[in-house]
């Protein structure tokens, strides 16, 4: 399909050079007249048309994360629709978005091999710098699913980091599922990737997504950035040349969760033997509570949904470890987990106190070549990664209406704290038989209205005394002397009878 010119809102525009895009299934061209743009233009929209229309003009409508911080010099974290792209008959065929494209940006995919991260970044891509890039995948995960916004395809070719800072920005924002929240329609999400995709999505006719598949396509995503780039269901049956990570999520076949299922590469004695990579590094690298998280995304959260650790579980352990983080004592460039005895990108991984369960494959699992050491990834130097808290927050453009939750939503997991209360709501009113808030340290309770009776004690509880005044200690003081007086008087005057 060719279009040398069509209209953006109207306003006619010469379109250039095309890249495909997902699946073929739609084109980005750049767009002579303004090169900060790209127009994502569909192939074949026929029985979509109308809806994929609607969805578009729905989205330029919202402004998602608006209450997200954003740092100086950080483009948005999503390419979001900015316009509407008609032919020149006025028929819908895509929209525009900024551009996110080379050479200032990189499929997230690139970080996930040595080799990629080495000529992207040369030294700057640290271990810490793929925690800081999880950790703020996860965020942007989090703030989409408290605005009941879910990604749906969630990968690493569905992300892209800036190479200057390594900011990370969503593509593809077209399948994301969300509810239009003036008609109240929804748009449900269809798409997904194989290697990411939650079991339940591809079975049979397979689901639409849900809070629960973003979840568990950002745990493998967050798994890959922390261990440089293993897939969690990597592996393959001997002499299978075409087996892929998403065979094993449907196979249950996760190393992390299930080392005795598989063998280290030159051990396998059967044709099905699942055969590890090569060069896999030991699921241990992980911060503890992030291979916990793994443990449980990856195995019980693998047919259960709802024991699947949340985005905002996620995120808050990674933030977490960020504080924890060594330097190699032999090349800065290193960084690594603070359970770690030493740099598992010079040698093998060895927990300092080792508590979780043994994680390595088999004795015979040979230490991770020094060769695919992390070195090639970049310092943190580069990018203003600052605590959000210290930067100024920008005024929330639009506040998406609160829609009742639409998608199926997974209950809370265990330990999971609920969401902060939107900007700007008012507390919701304390339930009745519930206890009133602790009264903050320094403030006076209000007086009691006119006429009520002061609470009764809880029970158990004792009431509260009051201060003896001068004048009672006094008292006190003089009728314990009476009563002695009188007593010795009486000792006094017994022998007398
Ligand atoms: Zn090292």
């Amino acid at each position: 399909m060719s279009y040398p010119m069509i209209l953006l809102d109207g306003r006619p525009v010469t379109l250039r050079d095309a890249e495909r895009r997902r699946g073929g299934q739609a084109e980005v061209r750049s767009v002579a007249e303004d090169p900060g743009i790209v127009v994502k233009l569909y192939d074949d929209l026929q029985k979509h048309a109308l809806e994929q229309e609607q969805r578009v003009r729905v989205m330029r409508n919202l402004q998602p994360l608006g209450g997200r911080l954003i740092r100086p010099g950080q483009p948005p974290e999503l390419a979001w629709p900015v316009g509407i792209a008609t032919d020149l008959d006025g028929t819908f065929i895509g929209y525009s978005m900024r551009k996110f494209g080379k050479p200032d940006h990189t499929q997230m995919v690139a970080l996930l091999e040595p080799a990629g991260r080495r000529r992207l970044f040369a030294d700057r891509m640290t271990w810490g710098s793929l925690l800081t890039i999880a950790s703020s995948a996860a965020g942007v995960v989090e703030q989409l699913h408290e605005e009941g916004i879910l990604v749906g395809d969630l990968s690493s070719r569905n992300i892209v980091v800036s190479v200057a800072e390594g900011y990370l920005t969503f593509l593809d924002c077209d399948s994301f599922a969300f509810t239009d929240p003036r008609s109240g329609t929804y748009y449900p999400s269809r798409w997904h990737t194989d290697d990411y995709a939650a079991p339940e999505r591809t079975r049979g006719d397979g689901l639409e997504a849900t809070v629960a598949s973003d979840d568990f396509a950002l745990a493998v995503l967050i798994y890959q950035l922390l261990t440089g780039g293993d897939h969690p269901f990597a592996g393959q049956p001997q002499g299978q040349e075409n087996w892929t990570p998403g065979d094993n999520i449907k196979d249950g076949n996760s190393h992390v969760v299930h080392p005795d299922r598989f063998v280290v590469p030159g051990a396998a004695t059967k044709p099905d033997d699942l055969v590890l990579p090569a060069d896999r590094m030991d699921p241990a690298v992980l911060p503890k509570r992030a291979l916990l998280f793994a443990r449980q995304a990856f195995g019980p959260g693998l047919q259960d949904p709802a024991r699947r650790p949340t985005a905002r579980q996620w995120r808050a352990a990674l933030e977490e470890a960020q504080d924890y983080i060594k330097v190699c004592t032999s090349d800065p460039d290193h960084e690594y987990a603070e359970h770690l005895a030493g740099c598992p990108w010079c040698g093998p991984v060895i927990e300092s106190k080792p508590v979780a369960p043994p994680t390595v494959i088999s004795p015979a699992t040979p230490a991770r070549p020094v060769v695919r050491a992390e070195p090639e990834v970049l310092a943190p130097a580069a990018a203003p990664w600052v605590p959000a808290d210290s930067v100024p927050q920008p005024a929330p453009a639009y506040q998406p209406p609160v829609t009742p939750a639409p998608m199926p939503q997974q209950p809370a997991a265990y330990g999971a704290t609920p969401p902060p209360a939107p900007y700007g709501s008012t507390p919701p009113p304390v339930p009745y038989g519930s206890t009133p808030p602790p009264v903050p340290y320094g403030s006076t309770p209000p007086p009691p209205p006119y006429g009520s009776t002061p609470p009764p004690a809880p029970y158990g509880g004792t009431p509260p005394r009051r201060a003896a005044s001068p004048t009672s200690t006094t008292t006190i003081i003089w009728i314990i002397v009476v009563l002695a007086f009188l007593i010795g008087l009486a000792i006094w005057l017994a022998p007398l009878h």
